[in-house]
């Protein structure tokens, strides 16, 4: 058999989060009674007239920007002319002759190494409603509150290999959009769509094989999948003497398999032509330097600066970034508490933990970065135990507490003083007499027993080493 090679572009449409759709002032909210997030413009009225939510053009340069784009400063609308019952106004405004940003790249890493995806282009448009198909009946119902929800398309250059360079391409872009606070990304709920363009040619060869679409992909591995199903598939038919033809599949992950969709379409049969309601959009020098200065450190830079600023290792140093509010809290709490490392602990572990047990996505985080910081104090001072500091950080965690106050209220300082201390340790010896003579015979066993019963006495407010150690220190008497 020859060597093939795979080659593969992606188009990726991002659901925008912004509080109204893209040419009307209705809610984006997801979910709602059907059909309640609608008006004239978004239900295709006749001589209803769009207006363009600035916000969404803020975004896609922010984008833009981020992927190294060119940004087009003097863009315009166009409409795709197709019918739908899910299109009211049988056309989609959509951007083809000018769009927002061009010409872009996105460095990626994989065990092949590092190299640069191109982005075509970035371009700004709406979103369609949803046709409900009833099951048993014989009838479709649509659903309009999502039609006018801001899209970008984000359309890569040919320039992925592998499955391995896809999710890269995938987990980069979504981290920066979501750092960027411009859409959550999320594939399952479809917040992040990904149609997959793959063909095949003879290694060595550098001339683009025919390609087919791949669509109604939710999740990595399904991508990954059909990845690998449609690059055997194409193998095989060229192999057996026959053609690829282009077209558009539609993968079934139950099935993990893909099927014939409609044959491929081209720009020219939508007809497309200039928006002739929506004037041209101007980005000027000063709008776009202010977008510039509101750009985020991104995950990548954050990492290397983590490892180099707090000497975090470069896993934690992943953990701690994987979301934009998580190394907000960090970074915060690491200032406030000169304590990067004891901060960072807090994060990995009873964070992540916490909201595991309470299903809460990774975004929330529901303390302050002073009271974390606060907490780390209050541990690393000795004014409280780490058994205690477990139970006010739940406490801050599920209510919000403030560590100090909590801590004060319930009197869970530390039994600072030591002369309490001992007194505490002498009578639960007299208490115990069977044990102490246990120890004295050399059973090590009783003393875990005693310390134990001095824990229970302070109420668990001592310091369980210090009180191993006085014990030790009278029974040696
Ligand atoms: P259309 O707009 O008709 O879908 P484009 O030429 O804009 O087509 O390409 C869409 C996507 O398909 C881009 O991501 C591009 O990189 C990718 N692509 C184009 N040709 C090929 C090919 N021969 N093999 C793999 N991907 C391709
Ligand atoms: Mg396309
Ligand atoms: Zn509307």
């Amino acid at each position: 058999m020859k060597q093939y090679e795979t080659v593969i572009g992606l188009e990726v449409h991002v659901e925008l989060d912004t509080k109204t759709k893209i040419f009307c002032s209705c809610s984006t909210a997801f979910g709602g009674e059907p059909n309640t997030h609608v008006c004239p413009v978004c239900t295709g009225m006749p001589g209803a007239l769009p207006v363009l939510n600035q916000k969404v053009v803020e975004f896609a340069v922010a984008v833009g920007l981020a992927l190294d784009c060119s940004i087009t400063r003097y863009c315009k609308f166009d409409r795709k002319n197709y019918f739908y019952p899910d299109n009211p106004q049988n056309y989609q405004i959509s951007q083809l002759y000018l769009p927002i940003c061009r010409a872009g790249g996105v460095e990626i890493e994989t065990e092949a190494g590092k190299k640069t995806v191109g982005i075509h282009e970035i371009h700004m448009e709406e979103d369609a409603g949803k046709l409900i198909h009833m099951e048993g009946e014989n009838c479709s119902l649509v659903d309009y509150n999502r039609s006018g929800v801001p899209l970008l398309e984000i359309v890569t250059e040919p320039d992925m290999r592998t499955s391995m360079e896809v999710v890269a391409f995938l987990e980069k872009l979504r981290s920066m959009i979501q750092y960027l606070g411009a859409s959550d990304c999320k594939l399952q709920e479809g917040s992040m769509r990904v149609d997959v363009n793959l063909s095949v040619r003879e290694a060595g060869s550098t001339a683009l094989g025919v390609r087919t679409e791949m669509k109604n992909l939710n999740s990595f591995r399904g991508i990954s999948r059909a990845i690998e199903k449609e690059t055997i598939r194409q193998i095989q038919l060229l192999e057996s003497g026959r053609k690829v033809v282009q077209e558009t599949r539609r993968w079934d992950d139950a099935l993990e398999d893909s099927y014939v969709m409609r044959s491929k379409e081209d720009a020219r049969d939508y007809r497309y032509f200039p928006e002739p309601d929506l004037p041209p959009v101007r980005v000027d020098e000063a709008w776009l330097k202010e977008i510039k200065a509101r750009q985020p450190e991104f995950r990548e830079e954050k990492r290397k600066r983590y490892r180099k600023d707090y000497g975090i290792s470069d896993y934690d140093a992943g953990i701690l970034t994987e979301t934009k509010a998580m190394a907000d809290v960090f970074e915060k709490a690491a200032a406030l508490s000169k304590l990067p490392k004891k901060a960072a602990n807090w994060l990995m572990g009873e964070t992540l933990r916490l909201q595991k047990e309470h299903h809460m996505e990774a975004k929330e985080l529901p303390f302050s970065p002073e009271h974390l910081a606060e907490l780390v104090l209050l541990t690393e001072s000795g004014a409280i135990n780490s058994t205690v500091a477990k139970e006010v950080f739940e406490e801050m965690f599920l209510h919000d507490v403030d560590p100090g106050r909590y801590v004060e209220e319930k009197g869970l300082r530390t039994l600072g003083d030591e002369g309490e201390l001992r007194d505490c340790i002498y009578r639960i010896l007299e208490e115990n007499p069977k044990s102490v003579r246990d120890y004295l015979n050399g059973k090590d066993r009783a003393l875990g027993f005693l310390v134990g019963q001095t824990m229970k006495a302070t109420k668990g407010q001592a310091d369980p080493e210090k009180v191993q150690q006085l014990l030790k220190e009278i029974l040696q008497k």
